[in-house]
């Protein structure tokens, strides 16, 4: 690594021990939005949160998780089936084989339960790596990334953490300067902060905690 890089990390751990003490100042323990009461739960609804918001999600999942075992019966349901409870999350055709087919790796391998290693949740159809570490993050505090949905990688290039666009390279310079203990509440910090006042198409600086700080802060111009 250059030299010139090595003070630039060291310059963004310590602005991220900064953002850790101010966050926490205003929300000690952020929480994932999602309701779900197990694992498997929660890889539903997850799966079901991308496009979607997570209060819609939630609407959808009480009458599924009421009427539908998770994953036995939904691995047996027709795909028109799963299609009408999840249809107004959008993109229902594609989640719904996704449901289906998570539902029927997790009966036929891992006896109905969600494994607990990245390597065995990603091999699971309809799984990638930002949802296998929602719920390892959330189910057994044991997360191997950062969670970057597109909240996370806006706010992680507006406050300076990394200058691409690409989740997979914005995941690795976000693990590279996080501490691992607050990999899973860095990511919830940044998702509330970017369905508040830093929104993509406006910010709302004028009502932003972070605007004596945030490089990227109309107030500071
Ligand atoms: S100061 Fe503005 S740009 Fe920076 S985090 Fe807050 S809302 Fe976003």
């Amino acid at each position: 690594m250059k030299k010139s890089e090595l003070r630039s990390l060291k310059a963004k751990k310590a602005w991220v021990q900064d953002l850790i003490k101010v966050f926490t100042q205003y929300n000690s323990d952020p929480q994932c939005e999602l309701d779900y009461d197990s694992p498997e739960e929660l890889l539903v609804a997850t799966i079901l949160s991308a496009q979607c918001t997570d209060k819609r999600v939630n609407i959808v999942t009480k009458k599924l998780f009421k009427d539908c075992k998770i994953p036995e019966e939904l691995a047996t349901w027709s795909l028109e089936k799963i299609e009408a409870y999840i249809f107004s999350t959008g993109f229902y055709k594609n989640k719904a084989k996704s449901l289906k087919f998570m539902s029927q790796d997790l009966v036929d391998h891992h006896k109905s339960k969600v494994p607990q290693k990245l390597a065995e949740l990603i091999q699971l159809r309809g799984v990638g790596r930002k949802t296998a570490n929602v719920v390892l993050g959330e189910c057994f505090n044991a997360p191997e990334g950062v969670v970057v949905d597109t909240h996370v990688g806006r706010l992680a290039k507006r406050l300076g953490l990394t200058a691409s666009e690409n989740p997979v390279k914005i995941e690795q310079d976000l693990m590279k300067v996080i501490p691992k203990e607050y990999w899973v509440r860095f990511a919830h910090w940044l998702i509330l902060h970017g369905r508040g006042p830093c929104k993509s198409r406006k910010t709302h600086c004028e009502k932003c905690y972070l605007s004596d700080v945030c490089p990227s802060s109309k107030l500071n111009f």
